[in-house]
């Protein structure tokens, strides 16, 4: 079988995930043992990789017990909350939460200043439960509506002012859809383009990716927001799109001769599990 293989250029880590990941591991070079609060990269391969030198990954709950630490925050960034526990507990604090978040996080505590006297609401198109939505959540005391379809923004209160923004990894053109919707129900609404711009680009320039190829390798972990999305991005464009997070996934029944295979994934994919699955598809295309 002969295949013609080509890895996304601008696939691979963002420039946040790259920053946490970096941060992490001049860490661990010299203490060995670094302790974040939550996964650094929502990628099973890349955690294991960061375990090996040192990394520990503990939940909010560890955290309440640990005293005279040190614990990473990651890219997603924290509620204010955890920045007064860590302070209650002694534990120092590398902040590797994105500029980007940390520029929307002013942003939703400015606007809520704003207008919550009036009455006014500040909405988050997001997903429930999501770190970066947690953080943002918690910016402004819990007092946000999270939204999360057209079907959930249809649900709220049009009588009172509204503000709304967008998770940073969220789709466009479905925060598109809902802004459009919310601006008809309520036509003063502010309406904040809050989608990361390595994201949105990553959007347009992913579909033309899938055009381009006849089968598109989709590398990323299952419980990746933006996995998500980019891999329904891609199988809108190409139905013969496959995810997976590993190169023992893949099944060469996929795969048919002359194939023009692209391999792409999400901001938390690291290069080097693309390049693996490269290399395991050149082998593939070479021994049959
Ligand atoms: S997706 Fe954008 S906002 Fe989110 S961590 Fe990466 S660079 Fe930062």
């Amino acid at each position: 079988m002969n295949l013609n293989v080509e890895i996304d250029p601008r696939s691979g880590f963002c420039n946040g995930v790259v920053r946490a990941v970096e941060q992490a591991e001049n860490y661990l070079e010299f203490s060995k043992s670094l302790k974040s609060l939550g996964s650094i990269v929502h990628n099973s391969l890349e955690l294991e990789r960061l375990k090996a030198k040192g990394l520990e990954i503990l939940s909010l709950e560890d955290i309440r017990n640990l005293k005279n630490d040190v614990i990473l925050i990651r890219a997603h960034g924290e509620p204010p909350s955890t920045y007064a526990l860590a302070r209650a507990n002694n534990l120092q604090i590398i902040d590797c939460t994105c500029p980007v978040v940390l520029k929307l996080q002013e942003k939703v505590r400015e606007v809520y200043d704003r207008i919550s006297g009036e009455g006014g609401q500040v909405v988050i198109f997001g997903r429930q439960g999501h770190a970066e939505v947690n953080g943002l959540v918690g910016q402004i005391g819990d007092n946000a509506v999270v939204i999360d379809s057209l079907e959930s923004a249809s649900r709220l209160d049009f009588s009172r002012p509204l503000a709304l923004f967008s998770q940073t990894t969220k789709d466009p053109v479905e925060y598109g859809k809902i802004s459009d919707y919310i601006l008809s129900r309520r036509p003063d609404a502010e309406v904040y383009d809050t989608i990361c711009r390595q994201v949105a680009h990553r959007h347009e320039y992913l579909l033309e990716f899938a055009r381009k190829h006849t089968v598109l390798i989709f590398v990323s972990g299952r419980e990746s927001s933006n996995g998500k999305v980019l891999f329904e991005l891609c199988r809108s464009t190409n139905p013969r799109s496959y995810w997976l997070e590993n190169a023992s996934e893949i099944d060469p029944s996929w795969l048919r001769d002359g194939d023009y295979v692209g391999i792409c994934g999400a901001t938390s994919t690291p290069k080097w599990q693309l390049e693996e699955i490269f290399i395991y598809l050149q082998k593939l295309s070479d021994n049959q």
